[in-house]
C-alpha cells in the first residue's frame, strides 16, 4: 500500500466555482478577495481580516505595522518552520531564540523572559502545528514589558485556547493558506486583527502602500488619482485563490472533525508502544492536529531515521518533526544551546495524516510503525 503523507481536502466542486471568477474577468484581489476576508475574520470572531499572498508576507507586514526594523529584537521559538524567523529578518530585525515547553512544543513563556532585552519589540509565539501557545502568559508579558505580541497561527485556524478562538485575542494572528495547512488557497495568508485602522494600513501596505484600492477606484463616479503616503509590498491574493478558499472554510469544521478522529486513532494505538509516545492536548487548548507528531525514546531499537527509512520502504512518507531554526547554517549565527528544542527536533516523527485519510490506511500505518518500533536492529 502506499500511502500519501498528506493531500488537502477538496471536493471536487472548486474547479467550476473558480472558472466563474475567471469569466467575470475580474481575476486580481478584488471583490472575492473582500468577501474571503469577511468569512475567514466571522469564522475566527475577529473584527477584521486582511488576506496575503503567504503567511511569511502576513508576519513580515504584521511585524512591520508594529514598528519593527533593524536593530530591533523579536523573540521566537526556535522549533519552527524556518519562515518564523525569516519573517523577521525580511524586516531588519533580529531573531532572538528561546526554548520550547517539552510537553507542548510551544515557546514556554518563561524562557520568552528571559529573553527580553532593552531591544525587544515583539514576542511572537507560534501555535506550533495547531496547538495554542499560552496566550494569557504571553499578552501578560506583553502588558508588563511593553512589548507587542504577533501570533503565528499558520497552522491554527479552528484551534482555541481557554474557550477562545486562536485569531480573535492578540493584537496580530497570522495564518498560512498553503496546503500542508488545515485550509488552502494554493498559496496565501491572513492576518486578523480587531484594529480597523491597522487593518485599513495593512490592506495598503499589501499593495504598494497606494491610498485607494482597486475596488475603490473601479467604482469611482470620478477620476482618482492615487497617491502613496509610505512606501509597501506587493502582498496581494487573488480572487481566484479567494474563491477556493471559500469553498474550503465551508469544509472547515468537517476537516477539523476529520483530523480530531484520526489523531484520536492514532493515540489510542501508540499509547501502548513503549517505544513512543502520543502527542498531548493539554486542558486548555482544543489543537487543530494540522500535524501528527509522535516522540521515540530510549526504547526503540532503531533510530528515529531509520525508523522514517523502513516507513518510506513500506510506503509510508513521514517527515521529520518541526525543525530547529538555529541550528541550520541560515541561521548559524545564533549561538544559543536549546536542549528542549534540539531533543524535540531529533526525536520526533510526523506520520501521515489528512481529512481524507481512510481507515484502512491508518491501520496499514499502525500496522507497520508498531512492527518497526519493536523489530530488532537489522
Ligand atoms: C507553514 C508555516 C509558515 C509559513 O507559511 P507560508 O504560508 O508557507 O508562508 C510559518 N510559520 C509556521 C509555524 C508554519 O508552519
Amino acid at each position: 500500500m502506499q500511502v500519501p503523507f498528506a493531500k488537502p481536502h477538496l471536493t471536487g466542486r472548486e474547479g467550476a466555482l473558480v472558472a466563474e471568477v475567471i469569466a467575470s474577468g475580474w481575476v486580481s484581489q478584488g471583490p472575492k478577495v473582500r468577501a474571503f476576508e469577511e468569512a475567514f475574520a466571522a469564522r475566527v470572531g475577529a473584527a477584521e481580516a486582511v488576506a496575503t499572498t503567504s503567511c511569511t508576507t502576513a508576519l513580515q507586514l504584521a511585524l512591520y505595522v508594529m514598528g519593527v526594523g533593524p536593530g530591533d529584537e523579536v523573540i521566537v521559538p526556535s522549533l519552527s518552520f524556518i519562515a518564523t524567523a525569516n519573517s523577521v529578518w525580511q524586516c531588519g530585525a533580529t531573531p532572538v531564540f528561546a526554548d520550547i515547553d517539552p510537553d507542548t512544543y510551544n515557546l514556554d513563556p518563561d524562557a520568552a523572559e528571559r529573553a527580553i532585552t532593552e531591544r525587544t519589540k515583539v514576542i511572537m509565539p507560534v501555535h506550533q502545528v495547531g496547538l495554542p501557545a499560552d496566550m494569557d502568559r504571553f499578552l501578560d508579558l506583553g502588558a508588563r514589558y511593553g512589548i507587542e505580541i504577533v501570533e503565528d497561527a499558520a497552522c491554527a485556524i479552528g484551534a482555541t485556547y481557554k474557550g477562545r478562538q486562536i485569531g480573535s485575542m492578540g493584537p496580530l494572528a497570522c495564518f498560512s493558506l498553503h496546503p500542508r495547512k488545515v485550509i488552502t488557497t494554493g498559496e496565501g495568508g491572513m492576518i486578523t486583527l480587531n484594529d480597523p485602522q491597522v487593518a485599513d494600513r495593512l490592506r495598503k501596505l499589501r499593495a504598494h502602500a497606494m491610498d485607494v484600492s482597486d475596488l475603490a477606484r473601479h467604482s469611482a463616479k470620478d477620476v482618482v488619482i492615487e497617491s502613496y503616503p509610505e512606501r509597501g509590498w506587493n502582498s496581494r491574493m487573488t480572487d481566484m485563490q479567494a474563491q477556493l478558499g471559500l469553498c474550503q472554510l465551508e469544509s472547515l469544521d468537517w476537516i477539523l472533525q476529520r483530523r480530531r478522529e484520526l489523531a484520536e486513532r492514532y493515540s489510542a494505538a501508540i499509547t501502548h508502544i513503549p517505544s513512543l509516545e502520543a502527542p498531548v492536548e493539554p486542558d486548555y487548548a482544543v489543537r487543530t492536529w494540522q500535524s501528527y507528531c509522535v516522540r521515540v525514546n530510549a526504547r526503540l531499537p532503531i533510530g528515529r531515521t531509520d525508523l522514517m527509512r523502513r516507513l518510506l520502504h513500506d510506503g509510508i512518507p513521514t517527515r521529520r518533526g518541526v525543525m530547529t531554526i538555529h541550528e541550520e547554517p541560515a541561521y548559524a549565527d545564533a549561538t544559543v544551546r536549546l536542549p528542549h528544542s534540539e531533543a524535540a527536533a531529533r526525536d520526533v516523527i510526523i506520520l501521515p495524516l489528512f481529512p481524507d485519510m481512510t481507515e484502512e490506511q491508518q491501520d496499514y500505518v499502525l500496522e507497520r510503525v508498531a512492527t518497526h518500533a519493536v523489530a530488532q536492529a537489522a
